[in-house]
């Protein structure tokens, strides 16, 4: 009976997901911090609570005009961890079924990516995506091992900067780069879907605290690039990779799956930075990464028949993982101060676009109107 159930919660899941299309967009507001001022009087941003868009709209009020968007989810400052992993375990259940799942966050800097994505390390009720993630993924592991399913864990952290990859698990703590050598880090990925990258380090996982252990490694090879080269972190994505395969013997079943965790570059724009030089170079790197992959989803949403995969490496990397029957989500980040209004108005447009849904309400008119998400697609 139990595994009934489960066939058919996987049945409507996947009903559910084909009608819809393979990208989700969430959108999370973080509260206010004592550093954003005492601003929050003029409140930019709000949740309207229609029945229709009840926890699913959000409206941005800039210059007296208000632009309401829509997403698949949105979450208020007052959301916990909890609330937003609850939205999103399925996606990461689907990954032990054999699916590619990418999850990304985005948004600039300081709105709440790496606390989406990481939480705050020891406390239990701030964990965020990643540890929760992997805590449902081994616990899920146990309970599959009673109907025969034997799976096997491979963990690997990487950071794209300025286009060049950094292996985060690499014992080598010379911080080496691809820079130097060009067939270091080379991505080739074979008529399977599966990806390799050229000497990054992978390593095998069988639990959650071993992940965890990494996972501390890598924030402090990120720290040690953060000193060394500019705020590094904030400037470079995070690129988490699980890779999952699963044998049923009796079933006679073979799965692989593949997790990717993501904690993008923060999305500012290049006036904001005032940038010159390495800078510019920098944040020119990081704008057409991520340009490349608004580019990469709207093409695989309107199906088009070249995919600009190789248009940078973030792409290239998650090629496999993005289309096909993969999933995607994007949740993106946004600051509720005032100050950065301008800069959460860009993301939600961008945000929009992967979900291509926003429609812009002009000054006077009161009749709020949103449109279906996704259906749309076709
Ligand atoms: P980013 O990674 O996008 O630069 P951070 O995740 O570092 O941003 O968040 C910036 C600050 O805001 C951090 O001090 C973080 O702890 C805090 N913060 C972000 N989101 C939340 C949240 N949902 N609840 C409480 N604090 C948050
Ligand atoms: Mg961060």
């Amino acid at each position: 009976k139990v595994i009934e159930g489960e066939a058919l919660r996987k049945k409507m899941h996947n009903t559910i997901l084909e009608l819809k299309g393979n990208i989700r967009v969430f959108c999370r507001v973080r509260p206010f911090l004592s550093d954003d001022g005492l601003d929050s009087v003029t409140k930019t941003i709000s949740f309207p609570t229609t029945t229709e868009a009840l926890g699913r709209g959000i409206e941005v009020v800039q210059q007296g005009q208000t632009h309401p968007f829509m997403f698949d989810k949105v979450f208020t400052p007052q959301s916990s961890q909890e609330e937003v992993f609850v939205e999103i375990s399925q996606l990461v259940q689907s990954a032990l079924d054999g699916y590619k799942v990418c999850i990304f966050a985005y948004g600039q800097t300081g709105s709440g990516k790496t606390h989406t994505m990481m939480g705050t390390p020891g406390s239990y009720d701030d964990k965020g995506l990643i540890p929760r993630s992997l805590e449902q993924i081994f616990d899920a592991r146990e309970k599959l091992k009673e109907q025969g399913w034997k799976y096997e864990m491979q963990v690997s952290m990487l950071e794209i900067y300025n286009e060049t990859i950094r292996d985060l698990l690499s014992s080598n703590k010379s911080c080496s780069t691809d820079s130097g050598n060009k067939q270091q880090y080379a991505i080739k990925h074979d008529s399977n879907g599966n990806t390799n990258v050229a000497d990054l380090t992978i390593v095998d996982v069988r639990s959650s605290k071993e992940v965890a252990f990494l996972l501390n490694r890598a924030a402090q090879s990120r720290s040690v690039g953060k000193t060394q080269m500019n705020e590094q972190s904030s400037r470079s994505h995070f690129v988490f990779t699980l890779r999952i395969s699963g044998v049923n013997e009796t079933m006679e079943q073979h799965v692989q799956g593949v997790l990717n965790l993501i904690d993008l570059a923060g999305s500012e724009r290049l006036s904001k930075s005032g940038s010159t030089g390495d800078r510019l170079k920098e944040t020119q790197a990081i704008n057409k990464s991520l340009s490349s992959l608004t580019d990469v989803i709207f093409a695989l949403a309107k199906k088009e028949e070249h995919i600009p995969y190789r248009n940078s490496k973030l792409t290239y990397l998650l090629q496999p993982c993005l289309g096909g029957d993969s999933k995607t989500l994007m949740v993106v980040n946004v600051s509720p101060a005032p100050s950065s209004v301008n800069e959460s108005l860009c993301s939600l447009r961008f945000a929009a676009r992967v979900n291509a849904c926003e429609i812009s309400i002009p000054r006077r008119q009161t009749s709020m109107r949103y449109l279906e998400p996704r259906l749309s697609y076709g």
